[in-house]
């Protein structure tokens, strides 16, 4: 018998699950996270994104490169990965086609430095930070995946309710650690704590201006569809 030995690896990658367009990616990691049986989160990061260094949100999907090959075998490109799966797709829409390639190429390699880093600074009119969802969108996906995803649009800072379903979002608090749902908790939408066996959930405030659904109506086009926000519409008077 040669040297050679068959390895079996609990593979990240053989876990994975389809997403659909708008799932946000941090719901693909944290399916991975718990397909592959590991505890070691920051160990389930840098086999997802490719080093150690990025954030649990990593809002703009820095390492697309590494997690288009991987998880999606190559079916979408590492541009599309970021259009669909992470806010890249909407905010690069605000910006010239070169721009929005040339910061792509620097999140498919990887770097996550200077521009390409996100914070979601506070908002008085939002009572909790941290990660937003729709109830009818997660008890949807319960019946049809099996569990619920976290989407792009519900974490825009002005999105607040569903522009599928109207409902007003929410966002949720673990009583033991006292703060947010937020992508370190390596939690999915409406899941209570493994350790306290709480979730408490505050709901967004909902917009009363008139021209707001409109607005936030256009932006949710803009993103699925992948449209400029500056190209000119006709003006109706
Ligand atoms: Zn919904
Ligand atoms: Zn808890």
């Amino acid at each position: 018998m040669d040297s050679q030995t068959i390895e079996l690896k609990n593979s990240w990658a053989a876990s994975a699950v389809h997403l659909t367009p708008g799932t946000l990616l941090h719901s693909a990691l944290v399916y991975s996270h718990r397909a592959t049986g590991s505890k070691n989160q920051v160990e389930s990061l840098r086999r997802f994104y490719g080093y150690r260094g990025v954030s649990p949100g990593n809002w703009y999907g820095s390492g697309c490169g590494r997690v288009a090959a991987n998880y999606f075998a190559n079916t979408l490109t590492p541009f599309e990965v970021l259009c669909r799966h992470t806010v890249f797709g909407f905010y690069s829409l605000g910006t010239s086609e070169e721009t929005a390639r040339q910061w792509a190429s620097e999140l498919t390699a990887g770097r996550a430095m200077g521009c390409n880093r996100y914070t979601r600074v506070g908002d008085a009119a939002t009572p909790q930070k941290g990660l937003r969802w729709c109830v009818d969108c997660a008890r949807a996906e319960l019946s049809t995946i099996g569990f619920a995803t976290w989407r792009v649009v519900h974490q825009i800072p002005f999105i607040r309710i569903c522009p599928t379903h109207r409902s007003i979002l929410r966002t949720g608090r673990c009583r033991c650690k006292r703060s947010a749902i937020d992508c370190g908790a390596f939690m999915l939408p409406g899941e209570i704590c493994s350790r306290c066996g709480l979730l408490e959930t505050f709901q967004e405030e909902m917009p009363t201006a008139v021209a707001y659904q409109g607005l936030m109506d256009r932006a949710v086009v803009a993103f699925d569809q992948q449209l400029s926000i500056y190209l000119s519409a006709p003006i109706q008077l």
